[in-house]
């Protein structure tokens, strides 16, 4: 697509990139962004849609939508992860691309932002053909990747294994191995010690800090998790090792409940026996969609995009919301959570976790050297707690929400290496 095309689609968005959309129009006049370069952080830098055929496992042969979105270059090569996922579309990848480079922006790494997908349910393919997907995808996209210029990583649907698929396409093609083409790899094959549990890690230090900045005790305190996978399983742990009582947590089957507390080593056990949280001895089953309206003190969306919104966030009874999901509030939702005074820590900031000690991989990767769990883990709390601080700061100076400060400070960094760098020609 042409820039003008891709222009008319932008303002015809609705859902995550109308929302990611919003976000920068009102980043662009606090800052009072001249038109120009709000048009250029509207649009992402590039895109790829690719067509990727499969030839399944009974000799049929099925074809998938894939795409890479580069949505911004300024400080760094692009990096973002890659989703499967049936809801994958362009306008979901855009947004996810966009909130990337903030979020890389915010914890002040070194990149861009990108995000790719492929509208595949990976639940329904044997592992043979999710290697094949992915192989096709990676040559697909392989003049637009590498590790100066687009870096993917893990996202919903895809995990380490996907990774080291990428990983031997890209260096096959190349003739040598290439360890810093992807994040979220096997520690086996350069992956970084604290990768996997990264995000969770981090959505846990900011609701701790959120926690405090209301006057919350951990000890005392209670808490929901929506989704039970890369981020939500570790997230629910690290709380409940804080004493948080993580009263429910729920996945794509189904939810469960426990007034006084879910085990959440025992429910790990549980998933690893079934695949799904459902049917966990022990605590009540509950319908999904009650956990984000239960009267809990904080509530992790850790699922997908747009599950707060106009219909339930008016009976949302948590007095914090953190997003270890990417987008899971929409622009409405936000409006009433803000009058209601319920905090939300955004996105960029809440999950950035992961791809902070993405950062970390790549430079041990650079340095072919490996980090200490302990270095790494350390590293990131002072990443996501200086992070933290950063927005505090913001919010309280100009009266803003927790994604106004975020984003605006993100944005700003991005604004000012643009004109550091000038425009060429
Ligand atoms: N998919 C993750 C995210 O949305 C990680 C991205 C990365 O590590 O590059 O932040």
């Amino acid at each position: 697509m042409t820039h003008p095309e891709i222009a008319a689609t932008l303002s015809r968005s609705t859902g995550p990139l109308d929302d990611a959309l919003a976000q920068l129009r009102q980043a662009a006049e606090a800052l009072d962004m001249p038109d120009g370069l709000h048009e250029m952080l509207k649009v992402p830098r590039r895109e790829l849609a690719v067509s990727i055929p499969l030839r399944r496992d009974d000799g049929s042969l099925a074809v998938y939508s894939g795409y890479r979105v580069q949505h911004n270059f300024t400080r760094g090569p692009a990096k973002g992860g890659l989703r499967y996922s049936p809801a994958v579309e362009i306008d979901e990848v855009r947004a996810l691309a966009m909130w990337m480079t903030w979020k890389c922006a915010l914890l002040d790494v070194p990149y861009g932002g990108a995000k790719g997908g492929v509208a595949i349910d990976p639940r329904q393919h044997s592992q043979a053909e999710l290697e094949r997907v992915t192989r096709r995808y990676t040559s697909e996209i392989l003049p637009v990747i590498g590790p100066e210029v687009d870096i993917p990583a893990p996202d919903i649907g895809t995990d380490e294994r996907t990774m080291a698929w990428i990983m031997d396409t890209f260096s096959v093609a190349r003739g040598y191995t290439v360890t810093g083409i992807v994040t979220g790899k096997p520690v086996s094959l350069g992956g970084s010690l604290g990768r996997a549990s990264a995000t969770s890690r981090g959505v846990a230090h900011i609701a701790l800090h959120a926690m405090e900045s209301r006057g919350i005790d951990p000890a005392h305190a209670s808490a929901a998790v929506q989704g039970f996978g890369k981020v939500g399983h570790g997230a629910a742990r690290f709380l409940a090792e804080a004493g948080v009582k993580v009263r429910a947590v729920s996945d794509i089957d189904g939810a469960v409940y426990s007034h006084e507390g879910l085990d959440i080593a025992r429910l790990s056990e549980h998933v690893e026996r079934t695949g799904s949280v459902v049917g966990f001895e022990g605590a009540e089953p509950i319908d999904p969609s009650y956990l984000l309206t239960l009267d809990v003190d904080v509530l992790v969306p850790a699922a997908v995009e747009g599950v707060l919104t106009s219909e339930n966030a008016a009976k949302v009874e948590a007095r914090i919301v953190v997003e270890g999901a990417n987008g899971p509030t929409t622009k409405d939702a936000d409006t009433i959570l803000r009058e209601r005074d319920v905090l939300v820590v955004p996105d960029i900031l809440a999950n950035a976790g992961g791809v902070v000690v993405s950062y970390f991989e790549w430079v041990q990767a650079n340095q072919a050297y490996q980090w200490s769990e302990r270095d790494v883990n350390d590293r990131l709390e002072e990443r996501m707690s200086r992070a933290w601080h950063d927005v505090v700061s913001r919010a309280g100076a100009h009266d803003l929400t927790f994604r106004e400060a975020a984003t605006e400070i993100a944005v700003e960094r991005v604004v000012d290496a643009h004109r550091l760098r000038g425009l060429y020609p």
